[in-house]
């Protein structure tokens, strides 16, 4: 590489160190915003995030950074750097192309009218009422379309809405999206049928006996020091507060997550720890020589999802993880789960059964509840339906794909922060991620002989350092289909997941 080259290779990391720096102080405000600060604080608060947003997006679009991204890119001896230099620059060239498109005022106001959104929607939500959250939802919708036709010539995308599902799951249209749920609906459906007729169903009840929220505390800290989620050391790089719905956020040494505790589902705190611990190791076990550069992020939600359900359902949810946990866990709530053995614990917590609620549902239903969001996404930026539709369309889906009758919309289309935060094109990511995870498994389970019994015996360190090595090490230098196929040699495939759920509950359901 030329000096010149290099300097402003240099540069550009510069300002890229500056706007992540930037993000990940707005990204503490949300964090302080959902766990310690008093109601009050909201205007204040919005006020904060809007002026972030503002600055942040001019430091993305100044003509500094496209001035650079022409120098080296058009440099005579681009062709000689390598592999992470060009992906860099790729990444910084697109993520500039697309902010520079997008007027100033059109995020600001986005980010203003998101806090409003969802604001109204946490009032709606409590009292059951869309028709005092349908206008809100409209403005946002409408800011959202604006972005996404915008996006859409940039990222050249076949449809405005693919141009969003594009900022979550780089590379992956809705047409290719469309063709792996349709054999996800069939084998999941199919599977459904077969557990919910079974002879042998779980006593659920079990998981209903009452446990404090203080020994929940200590199970949860049990379970991050389980998968190597420090949260209690010197040297702690994580921690665990109580929010309504539980999240991760943070980046390399700092990567907090939250949980809720029920004292009537434990299991709940159990599961939800699991999960955000399984975003959170993807965080903290990026290649730190990466970290500020385009290339030292997560490759996609999708592959971050692929990570939190490994942890949460792939392990947690497994026999093998139970032989070795469940002596704990009854030491720790006491004489209430005294009588319990493994084989009904674990039946108990992949009970399969259709529902409303997407964030309580099974391994099993939870595909199906994704694929009506990602259907009704699609119909919403195709103009098929209006916002003022969704709500008849949502209970007409939820009774055709899960045979349940909503009741009122706070248990229907209401149920999920996602619309009202303007994060559209995001649903699809949670299934992906169940698919990725399923192809993961049987790359592991050729590589890593013996890691069953190693999680029985309550070792983790060898799967987390096999997820380390396959995974969060690659950070952000593949795109998602790329990434699949660098680690497993093939492409997406929801065949993996199907076998692994087949073989799991046809043990547990005895068909
Ligand atoms: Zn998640």
């Amino acid at each position: 590489m030329t000096k010149a080259l290099i300097s402003s290779y240099k540069q550009l990391l510069e300002k890229t160190k500056n706007i992540t720096t930037l993000h990940s102080a707005a990204a503490i405000l949300h964090w302080d915003m959902e766990t310690m600060m008093p109601p009050k604080g909201i205007k204040m608060r919005s006020l904060q995030l809007a002026m972030l947003s503002r600055i942040g997006h001019k430091m993305s679009t100044a003509p500094e950074i496209g001035r650079l991204l022409q120098e080296t890119i058009n440099h005579p001896d681009y062709s000689s750097l390598d592999l992470v230099h060009k992906r860099n620059l790729y990444l910084i060239k697109k993520s500039y192309d697309e902010q520079t498109k997008l007027p100033e005022e059109l995020v600001v106001e986005t980010s203003k009218q998101q806090a409003i959104t969802i604001n109204m929607w946490k009032k709606a939500k409590a009292t059951k009422d869309f028709a005092k959250f349908k206008p809100e939802l409209e403005k946002l919708f409408e800011l959202k379309k604006q972005a996404a036709e915008i996006l859409m010539q940039v990222k050249e995308t076949a449809t405005p809405y693919d141009a969003l599902v594009d900022i979550f799951e780089p590379k992956m249209s809705s047409e290719a999206i469309s063709k792996v749920f349709k054999k996800l609906r069939e084998g999941l459906v199919l599977l459904l049928k077969k557990c919910e007729t079974a002879q042998k169903q779980p006593d659920t009840s079990i998981l209903e006996r009452p446990v404090p929220v203080e020994p929940q505390q200590k199970i949860g800290k049990l379970l991050a020091e389980f998968i190597g989620y420090d949260v209690t050391s010197g040297e702690s790089g994580g921690r665990i507060d109580e929010t309504e719905h539980p999240f991760t956020t943070g980046y390399y040494d700092d990567v907090r997550i939250t949980t809720h505790y029920y004292p009537h589902r434990f299991a709940s705190s159990i599961f939800s720890i699991l999960h955000e611990g399984g975003h959170a190791i993807y965080e903290q076990n990026l290649k730190p020589e990466w970290m500020f550069q385009p290339v030292g992020d997560a490759c996609s939600m999708g592959f971050h999802e692929s990570q939190s359900r490994f942890v949460e359902n792939i392990i947690g949810r497994s026999h093998e993880f139970w032989t070795y946990f469940l002596p704990a866990l009854k030491k720790l709530t006491g004489n209430v789960l005294s009588d319990v053995t493994v084989d009904d614990f674990v039946h108990a917590i992949n009970h399969v059964q259709s529902s409303k609620i997407r964030v309580e549902a099974d391994e099993v239903t939870y595909g199906l509840h994704v694929i009506i969001r990602f259907n009704l996404e699609q119909d919403l930026f195709a103009d098929k339906i209006s916002i003022d539709e969704l709500p008849q369309v949502w209970n007409k889906n939820y009774n055709k794909y899960l045979g349940v009758t909503i009741k009122d919309d706070s248990e229907g289309v209401m149920q999920d922060t996602h619309w009202a935060s303007g994060l559209y094109g995001y649903f699809p990511s949670y299934a992906l991620g169940n698919i990725y995870s399923g192809q993961l498994l049987a790359c592991m389970d050729t590589q890593l002989q013996g890691w069953r019994d190693q999680i029985a015996r309550g070792e983790f360190g060898t799967v987390k350092q096999w997820l380390n090595g396959n995974v969060h090490r690659h950070g952000n230098l593949y795109s998602p289909p790329e990434l699949i196929k660098t680690i497993t040699g093939k492409e997406l495939s929801v065949k993996p997941f199907i076998d692994y759920l087949n073989n799991k509950y046809s043990q547990l359901y005895q068909f």
